[in-house]
């Protein structure tokens, strides 16, 4: 493969999009390209974290495990990167990384990603955008959780799930995860989806979702959806 190809695979991600062709080049020795498997744990919390996963295709959502269950505490896909402790200063995974949507990631060695951004200032620079992208995105998501509907938030979560899964209009997802996801009991989300149905939003039989009118979707999440949208195209610009 040219390395003009790689690169232009490997610019699937925004994240590795933001930089240069020469530093990219740097990096692509250490790359291993991986499949995203539904259901497959990438990390899990507290453990020594070894790779880091940039997604070309897919979502991981990154799970926080409480006594009373567990739930997603964001959703990431081609717009970022699995392992952002790594740009902290940690070691270890801070959540579950569980991947929801098929697709496949490029993953690199912590270790030799830290030696890459401890030489090159624009991958230190870029890890800490996307850093700043993820807090900002972390914060109105509580805000979301407190004030938001489950209509409101379960149009949010499908409509970021297909913008950052690289997937066409239909994806499968059950109801049970698309709960987890959302951190209700299923009955909720079950309402939900017959709501988002009946307006004609969505299609929904025997665990696959199809996204049947974008912008009535768009009109029915929570403003929170527009918000971290504008902030991810401000922050790392789509190439
Ligand atoms: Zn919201």
């Amino acid at each position: 493969m040219s390395s003009d190809t790689r690169n232009s695979l490997l610019r699937q991600n925004r994240v590795l999009a933001s930089l240069a062709d020469r530093t990219l080049d740097q990096l692509a020795p250490h790359l291993e390209t991986v499949p995203l498997v539904p259901r497959n744990v990438l990390c899990e919390a507290g453990e020594r974290l070894e790779f880091v996963h940039f997604p070309l295709a897919g979502v991981v959502c990154l799970m926080a495990s409480l006594r009373e269950g567990i739930a997603e505490t964001a959703a990431v896909g081609a717009e970022g990167f699995i392992g952002l402790e790594c740009a902290l200063g940690g070691d270890s995974a801070l959540s579950r990384a569980l991947v929801q949507l098929p697709g496949s990631a490029v993953r690199m060695p912590l270790e030799a990603l830290r030696a890459l951004a401890a030489r090159h200032e624009d991958v230190r620079h870029v890890l800490l955008r996307y850093v700043r992208f993820f807090v900002i995105q972390a914060l109105q998501s509580v805000a979301c959780n407190s004030l938001h509907s489950v209509d409101e938030r379960c149009a949010k979560w499908l409509l970021t799930a297909h913008d950052r899964s690289g997937l066409a209009q239909s994806f499968p997802l059950t109801q049970e995860f698309l709960a987890e996801m959302l951190g209700v009991h299923r009955p909720s989300v079950t309402i939900a989806a017959r709501t988002l149905q009946r307006a004609g939003l969505i299609r929904y039989s025997r665990g696959i979702i199809v996204i049947t009118d974008r912008e009535g979707l768009e009109e029915a999440a929570c403003e929170c959806y527009g918000v971290i949208r504008r902030a991810l195209d401000e922050i790392l610009p789509a190439h």
